[in-house]
Formats: structure tokens, sequence, C-alpha cells
């Protein structure tokens, strides 16, 4: 190698490592690592709260939850076998604690006997923000749909007449079924009027029904859906008033966004 090779090459070494430093501090540019993600640990199996979660019913009692009116005989849901089931009679049961943003897990089971069709059979909801004073609010569905048609932004899965589920996944009468729940609350300004939208997505039995749906408000039976300023607020669950056989919950478990 002659002397004009040999300073050839270092130029060159020297070029290339300029060029890398400076696409390496480009890059880094883009690159943060505070704040660090909190490390959790994860649920075991059979979908089990993770460490920072709140615990809304883990079959032990109903500490967490009261009737949104209370009926004659002062009526509660039951505790039956670790499971909360509906008691039509008292009405909705909703959680004692507001909430704002969240990540819900949730299971319940329609009974293998139920009976009746469309949207009576085995009707409740999961209304991831109640109204005040317990009415209204904004529901996902729950209904058994396995083989029972029913309008389908009302089947389950749907944000009550507002949009349907992405597919049909429920599971035959009988089985444990489970929905995961992410739900940004509305935002309301001062004077009551909205700054923004509630967000959801909804996991059915693992599998995507709703992405990142924007609400246009409550979700009424009747009428068109408005907001109302409701923010934070309790979760509650339907006590439908048909006929068919009361529906079971369990594993109900939060974790604050
Ligand atoms: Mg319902």
């Amino acid at each position: 190698m002659n002397q004009k090779t040999f300073y050839c090459l270092i130029f060159t070494a020297f070029i290339s490592l300029a060029v890398h430093g400076q696409q390496k501090a480009a890059a880094e540019q883009a690159e943060y690592y505070s704040p660090a993600p909190k490390v959790i640990t994860p649920g075991s199996a059979n979908f089990g709260a993770p460490s920072d979660a709140i615990i809304l019913f883990d079959g032990k009692n109903l500490d967490e939850w009261e009737t949104t009116r209370r009926s004659a005989s002062n009526e509660k849901w039951t505790l039956v076998d670790g499971t909360m089931l509906v008691n039509k009679k008292s009405g909705d049961f909703q959680t004692k604690r507001k909430f704002k943003d969240f990540q819900l897990h949730i299971e319940y089971r329609i009974p293998a006997d139920i009976t009746g069709s469309g949207q009576s059979r085995g009707n409740s909801g999961i209304f991831m923000a109640a109204l005040p004073g317990g009415s209204g609010g904004y529901e996902l569905q729950v209904l058994d749909n396995y083989n029972n048609s029913t309008y389908v932004n009302g089947q389950a899965g749907s944000i009550y007449k507002q949009n349907p589920p992405m597919v049909n996944a429920c599971l035959p009468p009988g089985e444990w079924q489970r929905y995961e729940v992410v739900w940004i609350a509305p935002r309301f300004k001062a004077d009551g009027s909205v700054e923004s939208s509630a967000r959801v997505t909804v996991f059915h039995n693992g599998l995507l029904v709703q992405n990142d749906l924007v609400l246009t408000g409550d979700t009424p039976y009747l009428g068109n859906p408005e907001y109302k300023m409701n923010s934070p607020s309790p979760i509650k669950l339907q006590a439908h008033g048909d006929k068919s056989e009361p529906i079971s919950y369990r594993n109900i478990w939060l974790r604050e966004l």
C-alpha cells in the first residue's frame, strides 16, 4: 500500500464514522427513556386481575356495589356460588366508586336454560358511565345472541343503538364469556357543553368488536343520543325488565388510566 492509498483509506473511514455518528444522533432524537412504563405483573391464567387492578368483584362479597333504586323489600343483587346474580326486582346495580378512563375486565354467563327471543333473552348491559341518579348512561350490550337474532346495533357487543359489533363472538348459553373494555370518558366544559366525545374499544371473548368508537352520546332505548355531564361516574350493570332467566357476573376488575 502506498502512502496515498493509506491516507485515502483513513479519510474514508473517518467520513464513514462521522456519517454513522450523525445518523445515530438523528435517530436518538426520537428515542426517550422517561417516564418508563410501570412494571405490572400480568394476571395468571383464567384472566386473574393484574397487580394494579381495583377489584370490583372477586366472588367473596358485594361490598363495591349498590342498587340504583331501592325496592320495597330493600333487595340487592345476590351472591350465588361466588357469582353475582342479577336481581330484576331490585333494579340496576352500580359501583360505589366513580371512574373516568379505565380498562375493564368483566365476565358473564347466560343461564344454560335461557328462554325467550330477540331482546328478551338474557338481556343485561354494562354502562361504562351511569348518569346521575342511576338512570341511563353508555351501554355495552349484554344479550344472548348465540343463534338468536335481533337488531344488530342492539346485539351483544354493540354500543346500544349506536354501533353493531364487528363480529358476533357469542358463546353458547351456560358458558362464561368475557369483555375487555377500554373506556375514555367524555370531557365537558364548565358550562356543561362537550369538550371531547367518549371513545370505546371492546374485545368480546378475545375478539375485537369495537375499535376506538367515538360515541355520539348516551344510549337510550327511545330518542337520540345526547351527552349529559356525568364524569366521573359509577359503572352500572343492567337489570333488564324482560321475563327471561337472570344472568350472572363474575371476576370484575378495572385499571384506571
Ligand atoms: Mg341491555
